[in-house]
């Protein structure tokens, strides 16, 4: 059976220009790029001339460009590495409660060192309440991290007003860019932002490489010690074919991104009026249009979203409760519950993340399939009304 892939906000499949561009580095061209010979340094200027293509795509230069294993391995590296570097001026970071667990478990860890962690509260929307940040700050406060776009409900948080505050107030400001970089067009000059994480497997690159903008002047530890690779703020081989791949996919969403946007957005509305046409008692969870244009979160009242999937999953359709970390925990989502979502609603929700490479045919076939399932599961729920 052919799988219908409807979740492409944990992990997308690899772009065929994006392969071919690394397999080189996979076979003949295995140099390190730290060695001296000229097939090395040949290397080595190609991951040079990667790091401008990547630079260049967000409004950075090369100087400003770390590449890190992934997303969750640049979060860390913003956060642990400025909380560790401005511990002398305060100890507080704000972060919201709509972050990924890669932000979330780092100041948890954090706080074992005696930082204090505020999490800012969202909306009903999953928009972070700009009033309460600014009363959030203190004399004492040295990073806000907050997160560009939802992964699991897609709401984009007021990006450049926050950065406006933490300017203001002369904080440095990280953000979790990992779900709108490569789908919106995203530039750090536009954005007072010191600090930027992304990762290329959201992206149609392989899974393994991030990476970390530091804004010019920002003072911040390494987090992983060795080498003087990466001009010594992140030791260890350079992953080369990675660098090599995530340059190749950044170039290709450049060229790509609006024919993607208007494609994926028509399939988006397409199977949101479906299920408000044949399924009653839904709701669409996350921001009606402040929200990246492929990511469409219900909430199907009296029945589980793990049920949900596991149906859709022997129909060959595959979709997610909301954060791939989660999905083995059987918690209710932190996000929906963030929102004011009660905790029985919260877990009857699914996301539909959707790709480049989906079709209208296919999401034909899931609005097809879905109202039976639906209603296949609400017969037997003892959370069913009366
Ligand atoms: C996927 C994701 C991450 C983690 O990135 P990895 O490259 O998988 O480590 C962090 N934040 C958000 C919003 C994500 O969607």
């Amino acid at each position: 059976m052919n799988k219908i892939y409807l979740d492409n906000n944990a992990t997308t499949p690899i772009d065929k220009k994006v392969f071919e561009s690394m397999k080189p580095f996979l076979n003949s061209e295995y140099y390190n790029p730290s060695s001296a010979y000229e097939s090395s340094q040949k290397v080595r200027d190609i991951v040079e001339k990667s790091r401008k293509i990547v630079a260049d795509f967000i409004g950075a230069s090369s100087s400003e460009i770390i590449f890190t294993s992934g997303g969750t391995e640049s979060i860390n590296h913003a956060i642990k590495g400025v909380a560790f570097a401005h511990q002398k001026k305060g100890k507080h970071i704000i972060t919201s409660s709509v972050e990924h667990p890669a932000v979330l478990s780092t100041c948890e860890f954090l706080k074992k060192f005696g930082f204090e962690i505020t999490y800012i509260p969202v909306d009903k929307f999953g928009i972070v309440k700009l009033d309460i940040l600014e009363k959030a700050i203190r004399k004492d406060t040295i990073l806000i991290s907050i997160i560009s776009a939802n992964n699991e409900i897609g709401t984009i948080q007021p990006n450049k007003e926050i950065s406006n505050i933490a300017f203001k107030n002369n904080i440095l400001y990280h953000t979790d860019a990992v779900q709108i970089i490569g789908k919106i067009p995203y530039t750090v000059d536009n954005l007072k932002v010191n600090l930027l994480s992304f990762s290329g497997h959201k992206f149609y690159c392989p899974k393994g490489i991030g990476v970390l903008y530091v804004k010019k002047g920002t003072f911040l530890y390494p987090l992983i010690h060795g080498g003087h690779q990466e001009k010594r703020r992140r030791a260890g081989t350079e992953n080369v074919a990675g660098i090599v791949a995530i340059a190749k996919a950044v170039e290709v969403a450049n060229t790509g991104m609006k024919d993607e946007k208007n494609k994926i957005l028509f399939l988006k509305n397409f199977l949101k009026n479906k299920i408000i046409e044949n399924i009653p008692d839904i709701r669409f969870n996350g921001h009606p249009n402040k929200s990246l244009f492929n990511t469409l979160n219900v909430g199907f009242k009296y029945i589980e979203g793990e049920s949900i999937l596991t149906m859709l999953d022997f129909e060959g359709i595959q979709v997610s409760t909301g954060s791939a970390c989660n999905s083995d925990s059987l918690q209710a989502s932190h996000v929906l519950l963030a929102m004011g979502i009660d905790k029985v609603d919260a877990h009857g929700s699914i996301r539909f993340s959707i790709g480049k490479y989906n079709t209208k045919k296919e999401i034909e076939k899931v609005a097809d399939i879905l109202p039976d399932i639906i209603m296949k599961l609400r017969k037997i729920s003892p959370l069913k009304r009366d």
